[in-house]
């Protein structure tokens, strides 16, 4: 059924490349993996120059190695992801009586343009705190834009500046990784939410929710996982233990989902506790008609309940893609399902113990049905 454009994790928060599909090789290495093909190389050595290894004037590839934040690339993604920018900018420019007159921080500011966005809605002053090199240009797209009287970038770590402010009216960040809590900032925001946000102070977002289905998966689950078995005749099903595990951020045709949504956990952002992002949750998931089940997949949405009208976005399969594309776990088992059976059991989701901004995955599941009877866990590692 579907099939979905290859690419691996990690291409957003924490990815060692600007680049979106960074799992393909670099343009020059165009590598065709047809077997039918007989042409051994189609390397175009015209183009192989070693100096294009240098990616900024001053900076080399080891500084952009630790934090990707630091190159545009970045950022130009997130920018041109619409459905999550505009509906920033909407929530900003159409409840403007939430920010007139009130000091905003902006968690995680990037290139400035959520801070950019409040300045222009009204608000008194707005400091904008970014840890990566890109605060440079924070500086200069704010000066360049006429609102350095309104606007202060901070450039250091939320958890180690010093703010010129004790309190603030308003936080407003876009925290969210792959699988939501894949890079772990959400600790940051609650952190800044505790020793600078006033009491009745909001937090922008201030919901976020976590949802599970299952879906079809045969051709893609036989290209990604199966190809281990057999490579050009080698068994190399060592690495086919290690990719079941890592969760893969890809696009799902929403044709594939085989059973409903069911909302795993909901995140109240101005309430909760930095230990309420690790938790245990049921799910049921009941097939809506007969076919096969070859992994479950995880998406997210946020919502901006302040607002004068409820306002948020959907990274789910039915939902216009993002760049943060929906989390697909495979499964040991092909499973066979007959409409209204269900896949039952629990997911617990983890910050890392030797990485926090890494997300340990545990999946309990269990089918009893016609033709199929399977009970099993799995562990994942989101990396
Ligand atoms: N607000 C921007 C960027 C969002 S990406 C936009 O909406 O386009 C998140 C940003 O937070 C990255 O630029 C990253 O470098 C920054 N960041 C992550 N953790 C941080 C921390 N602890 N302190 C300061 N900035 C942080």
């Amino acid at each position: 059924m579907g099939r979905r454009k290859g690419s691996s994790n990690n291409n957003k928060k924490s990815s060692n490349s600007s680049t979106t599909e960074n799992s393909s090789p670099p343009n020059h290495l165009q590598v065709t993996a047809d077997e039918d093909v007989e042409e051994i190389s189609n390397l175009d050595n015209s183009t192989c120059d070693p100096t294009d290894d240098v990616i900024g004037s001053d900076k080399t590839s080891a500084d952009y190695y630790f934090d990707s934040y630091s190159h545009f690339g970045i950022h130009e993604e997130m920018l041109k992801d619409t459905v999550r920018t505009k509906t920033y900018q909407n929530v900003i420019y159409q409840n403007k009586f939430l920010f007139k007159d009130k000091i905003v921080l902006d968690v995680g500011a990037g290139t400035g343009i959520l801070s950019l966005f409040c300045a222009k809605a009204g608000a008194k002053h707005v400091y904008a705190v970014e840890c990566s090199l890109m605060a440079d240009m924070a500086k200069e797209i704010v000066q360049t834009n006429g609102f350095s009287d309104v606007i202060t970038v901070l450039k250091g770590k939320v958890e180690e500046i010093e703010l010129p402010v004790s309190h603030v009216d308003i936080i407003i960040s876009e925290w969210m990784g792959y699988f939501l809590l894949f890079e772990n900032m959400l600790n940051t925001v609650l952190y800044a939410r505790d020793k600078w946000l006033i009491n009745d102070g909001i937090v922008l977002p201030d919901k976020a929710s976590l949802y599970l289905t299952a879906i079809e998966d045969a051709e893609y689950k036989d290209d990604k996982i199966e190809f281990w078995d057999n490579v050009y005749g080698f068994n190399m099903s060592c690495i086919k233990k290690q990719s079941m595990m890592e969760p893969l951020v890809d696009t799902v045709d929403p044709n594939q989902i085989v059973t409903n949504c069911q909302l795993l956990k909901t995140m109240d952002i101005s309430k909760m506790a930095p230990g309420d992002a690790s938790f245990t949750a049921p799910f049921k998931l009941v097939a809506e008609r007969n076919d096969y089940i070859h992994a479950l997949v995880a998406y997210f949405d946020v919502s901006f309940t302040k607002c004068h009208k409820i306002t948020g976005f959907s990274t789910g399969p039915r939902s216009r893609s993002t760049h943060w594309k929906q989390t697909v776990l495979y499964l040991e088992d092909v499973l066979t399902i007959c409409e209204g059976e269900a896949v039952v059991g629990n997911m617990t989701v983890a910050p890392s113990k030797n990485n926090p901004r890494d997300v340990d995955i545990m999946l309990k599941y269990s089918l009893n049905g016609q033709h199929c009877s399977v009970s099993r866990i799995q562990h994942y590692k989101m990396r």
